[in-house]
Parts: C-alpha cells; structure tokens; sequence
C-alpha cells in the first residue's frame, strides 16, 4: 500500500505537470496522470515538452489551410502533405514579429 506521504507528493506532482503542459498548449490531464505516475521523469518531460506555438507551419497547396509543419494530412481538405520547400513562420514568432511592427 502506497503511503500518505507518496500518495501526496505524486499528486503535487501531478499538479505541476499538468499546469506546465497546459502553459504549453498541451492537455491539463494528460501531463498530471503522467506527473503523478511518475513523479520526477513526469515533470521533467512536461517541462522539455516542445512550445506548440513555436512550431514552424505551412500551407496546405489545395485550400491554403496553414498547418504545422509536421503535419501528414491537411486538417480541412485531408490532402497528404509532403514535406515543404517553404515553411510559414511559427505562431510566436509571428506574434513577437508584430509586437515589434507595434513598438
Ligand atoms: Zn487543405
């Protein structure tokens, strides 16, 4: 039987993790089931998880839907994508970009 002392610690664990994964654009519950499994590995991949939102993207050449860059199939037409000779910048990379133009 777990002790109380583990059973607390995974869950402050849990806690974190999932609070990171969110920041990060991830699932809330996903990074805390992981975190409290385990513990320690479980933060520290939460925490190297990739910012979603500065994934490179592309367009899709049929309907112009932009996509992340490591995506097979186009969201909206289903075209298969290969891979691209031009990428679209990143989500925050076009944030920081237009928070400059505004400075
Ligand atoms: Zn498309």
């Amino acid at each position: 039987m777990a002790s109380l002392g583990y059973v607390v610690i995974a869950i402050g664990f849990g806690v974190a993790g999932g609070v990171v994964g969110r920041i990060k654009g991830s699932s809330f519950l996903l990074w805390f089931l992981i975190s409290g499994a385990v513990p320690v590995f479980g933060l520290m991949a939460a925490i190297a998880y990739r910012f979603e939102r500065d994934e490179l993207r592309r367009q899709c050449p049929r309907c112009g839907k932009v996509v992340k860059i490591y995506d097979a199939l186009c969201m909206r037409c289903g075209m298969e994508l290969e891979l691209p000779e031009v990428a679209v910048m990143s989500e925050g990379m076009e944030q920081r970009a237009r928070r400059k133009a505004r400075a």
